[in-house]
């Protein structure tokens, strides 16, 4: 039997065998390991000093793109395997000596560039569980694609300018992806900074984009309709009510938690379409089967439900939650 020891202090941090890995924590103990697995802000240790780093090369650049170096970073490491999460460009789990699979965050779908996440064979799994409610069901990408689409060709054919929002490092590379084919498509100097970051790294946005501050200032966003990618804002800043009173301009949001029938409301926007970047409830039964580990941790948003589910499927699952917590584990030894 070999130990492993998961302390949740600022992140979790996994002792076993030989290993000490800080998995996407803010603040990292001595001597251990560091796993970022994805250029998020919320995943980025606060100091770096002189410890190992595993990441994807995409997500040290990224974060470097942020203002963040991580410096001599790795992707391979003895021990350690990096599994795509496909959450974002570069996102990785981690699988410790072929025994613990980290998930990081995780998507169970493929949505334009980005591959889908997988599960990998593992006798203990800590998995994500932000959507682990069984009322996060997401519609298939293409049914979501179609209504979206109709509805901008229904405003468009009004003279209508639409607003398409999402966080500025992920799902705007995504929507700039799957609503290029809109003409004039105009994007927000935030998610500008990371669609080139995205370009440097190989992927296909189209080169189309038109910046929209140059186009306000020339007076091109008078010319409607048009489309604009920006990141998410509430319909009540300032940014969205002068759009609104100056163009006449809806807003679309897409995020899982627009599932939620309060969203829409809680946030002033006039749509909102449940495209995500994680996993929905049955993406994240899937990936705990593929895994089949003997022992669950979950981590994030409905933890404790999705455990307590899990554990009626049969699994031996619990959440994550104090993070004061220790927790004492055993893994059988081949
Ligand atoms: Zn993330």
């Amino acid at each position: 039997m070999a130990r492993i020891n998961i302390k949740c202090e600022n992140g979790i941090v996994i002792e076993y065998k030989a290993y000490k890995v800080a998995l996407d924590s803010i603040i990292v103990p001595r001597n251990s390991i560091i796993f970022i697995s994805h250029a998020h802000m919320d995943h980025i240790p606060n100091s770096i000093n002189e410890a190992r780093v595993i990441t994807s090369n995409e997500t040290a650049f990224l974060t470097k793109m942020k203002g963040i170096n991580l410096g001599n970073t790795r992707e391979v490491l003895d021990g350690f395997e990096l599994i795509d999460s496909g959450h974002i460009l570069g996102a990785k789990g981690l699988l410790i000596n072929g025994d613990i699979f980290y998930t990081g965050d995780i998507v169970g779908r493929a949505r334009g560039f980005l591959p889908k996440g997988k599960g990998v064979k593992c006798k203990v799994l800590i998995i994500e569980s932000t959507y682990g409610k069984e009322c996060f069901t997401f519609p298939p990408l293409v049914k979501i694609l179609d209504e979206v689409n109709q509805l901008i060709a229904n405003l468009f054919s009004k003279g209508v300018p639409v607003v398409l929002m999402g966080y500025p490092l992920g799902k705007a590379q995504i929507l700039s992806y799957l609503f290029s084919n809109w003409d004039p498509l105009y994007i927000h100097g935030a998610v500008e900074r990371m669609n080139k970051a995205y370009m440097e790294l190989g992927i296909d946005l189209p080169n189309k984009f038109k910046s929209y501050s140059e186009a306000m200032e020339k007076g091109c966003l008078n010319r409607k309709p048009w489309v604009l990618i920006s990141p998410l804002y509430n319909g009540r800043s300032k940014f969205i009510q002068s759009l609104k009173k100056n163009y006449g301009a809806v807003t679309i949001a897409f995020t899982g938690w627009a599932i939620k029938p309060h969203y829409r409301y809680a946030m002033s926007v006039d749509y909102a379409f449940p495209l995500s970047d994680h996993c929905d409830f049955e993406d994240l039964i899937r990936i705990v089967r593929e895994c089949d580990p003997e022992k669950i941790y979950t981590i994030h948003g409905y933890a404790s439900e999705f455990a307590l589910y899990l554990k009626k499927l049969g699994f031996d699952a619990e959440p994550l939650l104090n993070f004061q917590d220790s927790i004492l584990n055993y893994v059988k030894d081949e």
